[in-house]
């Protein structure tokens, strides 16, 4: 019998070109993901792209029809749930209604014949401390907040000591304020615990804040896995550029010009660009810009590197003046600028955009 208090270390989890079909139709392909002991990671990409099928094929509850997942290295086809190592928590908490917190905590010690009662009991006391949910032992789940049924479920599925974690978007039924809440909640349980976390969640933002990296899916493909602040700075495709934060895409035709390069904007206008990344061959490219690498330059300032554009709306966001902005072919750009020191816009102006100095949009082959 093993002990409730038993602490196993995080596992290293491999997915070597990993495909999934339903019936004929492809919905995962050639996903290849290395993922560290205590390492965790989020699944991000938009809905219908793939990432509860991979979830799903992790936990074991669904065999891919190509590839093979490892366990520190071990290869688990044929290897049921209960036999991983791994805790899910989903969504909807999934707690059982007619149990009280402590109970439902219990539940799968119980189930799995760990420890005696009086051990159980100590495991589900410690384990509620860990979630900061002891004063609620004696309640049912109605009597709880969302945020204190989610911290039940992780609970519950921590109790049984798993050597991974998936996550299938456990802040999705949550506020926007709580969910914050429950970011550094969970990143701070992760951390403790040393265990290996998959998270699934279409919020780029959550997928950011919580994890040591992201993998960005695409229509069942992988399109960048990498840290956090790498995907933001250098996405590696469009749909990357796009998906994880705001990018204006600009077609534009790429040449050298001194140290650095020159984008001929279809548009009209050019920009000087310091380095093309991850493309650099002279022809027909994508400029990705994010809103806060524009800045507004004079009505003097040299065509050569700027954009002509004019003000169509001024949101003030906070911290930020964002501004949408057409270009002279009509299409549209949006910018930000700290608020602070900003120039008054207005309707109807016309402005000029250069890049910051420093700025390095990434660049794609169109
Ligand atoms: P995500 O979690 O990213 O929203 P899913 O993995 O749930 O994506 O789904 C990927 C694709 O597979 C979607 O097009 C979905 O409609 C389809 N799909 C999911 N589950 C099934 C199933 N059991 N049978 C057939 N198609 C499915």
């Amino acid at each position: 019998m093993t002990a409730p208090d038993a602490r196993r270390p995080g596992a290293r989890l491999a997915l070597e070109r990993v495909g999934h079909r339903y019936g004929a139709t492809r919905v995962v392909e050639d996903v290849d993901l290395d993922i560290a002991p205590g390492e965790f990671v989020s699944l991000l990409g938009p809905s219908g792209c793939g990432k509860s099928t991979l979830l799903r094929i992790l936990a074991g509850l669904l065999r891919q029809s190509e590839g093979m997942v490892r366990i520190d290295g071990e290869d688990v086809a044929g290897l049921p749930p209960a036999d991983r190592g791994v805790g899910i928590v989903f969504q909807n908490y999934a707690l059982f209604p007619h149990m009280t917190v402590a109970a439902n905590v219990a539940y799968g010690l119980q189930a799995r014949g760990r420890g005696d009662r009086s051990s159980i009991r100590e495991a589900v006391g410690r384990m509620l401390e860990t979630v900061r949910m002891s004063a609620y032992a004696g309640r049912y789940p109605r009597e709880l907040s969302g945020g204190q049924q989610q911290r039940v479920a992780l609970a519950r599925t921590l109790a049984v000591n798993p050597r991974i974690l998936l996550l299938d978007e456990p802040l999705g039924a949550l506020d926007k304020n709580l969910r914050l809440d429950m970011q550094i909640e969970i990143r701070r349980l992760q951390r403790e615990l040393d265990i290996t976390t998959i998270m699934v969640t279409h919020d780029q933002e959550e997928a950011l804040s919580m994890s040591d990296r992201v993998a960005v899916l695409n229509a069942g493909r992988l399109e960048q896995f990498d840290a956090p602040a790498a995907i933001y700075d250098r996405p590696a495709t469009p749909f990357v550029a796009t998906f994880v934060g705001t990018a204006n895409l600009l077609p534009a035709r790429l040449a050298r010009a001194g140290d650095g390069y020159a984008a001929q904007a279809e548009a009209g206008g050019a920009l000087a660009l310091p380095q093309a990344s991850p493309c650099s061959r002279p022809g027909p490219v994508l400029v990705a810009v994010r809103p806060e690498q524009w800045e507004l330059a004079d009505a003097q300032a040299d065509a050569g590197a700027t954009l002509a554009a004019t003000v169509q709306l001024v949101m003030p966001l906070g911290p930020s003046l964002v501004a949408d902005l057409a270009l002279a072919g009509g299409a549209s750009v949006k910018l930000s600028l700290p608020r602070a020191g900003a120039p008054a816009l207005s309707h109807g102006m016309p402005v000029r955009l250069r890049l910051r100095p420093g700025a390095a949009p990434a660049v794609f082959i169109a």
